[in-house]
């Protein structure tokens, strides 16, 4: 079975030339299932019933089914579990904002980074996401809302870097012209920082904008967090990150998520500014949503708002991520857990 969604228009009019049928009828199918989102061969209605059945029987469209949807009633943000053709399952969570609807997609089913405050990584890597089932995350969560999606973040479950050819391919289709045609500047890809990815990322003249999640102001208390830093050293993810900047002229978001005593004091601003100061760069601070198997908690919001304040006074941009959906499971990885839990 050919996995439909997940071709270019190019190897799709090859597909379809394949099967004995005119190159239009390919447009028409890259039309149907990027612009107007079919889950189904049988939804396209302008193409002969004996093409539909055929299409039927030789390829699929990914279509997650929706196991669970989560409404937050203070914001609207929904989180859904999906479940993929095998019955795996990944969340993908849509957020309103002013500028549009906005997605979060998962890249991988687990991840095997470690990092130590993250839901997500508990039950290690189960396997990568394909390229259409990552586009099925934010197709699906469109049919299901009846709204059109204009950003996407993938900064859900799964590390994409480890997923490079499959987010790729992802991020190129979405921003296909013929299809849905996002802006890549409407895209966001978090990474915790595989240096080496980023220099490949840093080559493929996408306009998308870099996320590095870098939560600590040096090496030692970085590795204390995220294991990945000890194959990645913290200067490389920084020069990474700068030299992404410059090659692409895209301003980088350093991700730092703030833990009670871990990594909020006074000393850690200083540190932090000192080491990214002559980056193109901002960066978004997170206080770290309690996980129950990891222990860490947030700093209380005087001492979030010092954090910034001490940023800001040595120059550096920073945001506080708004919190959606807090009386949601909100942090990556929580609904699939507390799902998994319950089915054991
Ligand atoms: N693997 C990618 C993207 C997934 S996580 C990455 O590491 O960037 C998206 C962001 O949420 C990352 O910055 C991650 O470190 C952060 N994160 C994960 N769990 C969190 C938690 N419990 N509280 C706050 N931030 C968290």
């Amino acid at each position: 079975m050919t996995d439909i969604l997940g071709l270019y228009p190019d190897e799709l009019l090859e597909f379809i030339t394949g099967l004995g049928e005119k190159k239009y009828r390919g447009r028409q199918i890259f039309e149907w299932l990027h612009v107007h989102k079919a889950a189904s061969f049988s939804d396209m209605t302008n193409l002969p019933k004996s093409l539909r059945d055929r299409l039927s029987a030789e390829a699929f469209i990914s279509d997650p089914s929706i196991i669970e949807c989560q409404v937050s009633s203070i914001d609207g943000t929904r989180k859904y579990l999906l479940s993929m053709r095998d019955g795996n399952m990944v969340e993908a969570v849509f957020m309103r904002y002013h500028h549009g609807n906005s997605v979060c997609v998962s890249s991988q089913v687990g991840c095997r980074m470690g990092c130590r405050f993250c839901a997500s990584t508990i039950g290690g890597l189960v396997r990568n996401l394909s390229t259409s089932e990552i586009l099925s995350e934010v197709y699906s969560i469109e049919r299901d809302t009846g709204e059109r999606v204009s950003n996407v973040v993938i900064m859900g479950t799964g590390e994409p870097l480890d997923n490079y050819d499959n987010v790729i391919r992802f991020i190129k289709l979405l921003s296909e012209p013929e299809g849905s045609n996002m802006s890549q500047r409407n895209i966001t890809l978090s990474t915790c920082g595989l240096v080496d990815r980023i220099k490949d990322l840093s080559k493929e003249d996408l306009k998308i904008t870099l996320a590095v999640s870098l939560h600590a102001p040096s090496q030692e208390k970085r590795l204390s967090l995220m294991p990945i830093a000890g194959k990645y050293d913290y200067s490389d993810v920084i020069k990474a990150a700068g030299e992404y900047a410059k090659i692409t002229g895209r301003r980088v978001t350093f991700e730092y998520s703030l833990v009670a005593d871990e990594n909020d004091s006074d000393e850690d601003a200083k540190l932090l500014s000192d080491q990214i100061k002559n980056i193109l760069c901002h960066v978004n601070l997170i206080p770290v949503n309690p996980v129950r198997e990891t222990g860490f908690h947030e700093p209380d919001r005087m001492r979030v708002e010092r954090f910034r304040t001490k940023l800001e006074k040595y120059g550096i941009n920073v945001t506080i991520r708004r919190e959606l959906g807090r009386d949601i499971d909100g942090a990556c990885g929580q609904l699939r857990r507390r799902y998994m839990r319950n089915q054991d």
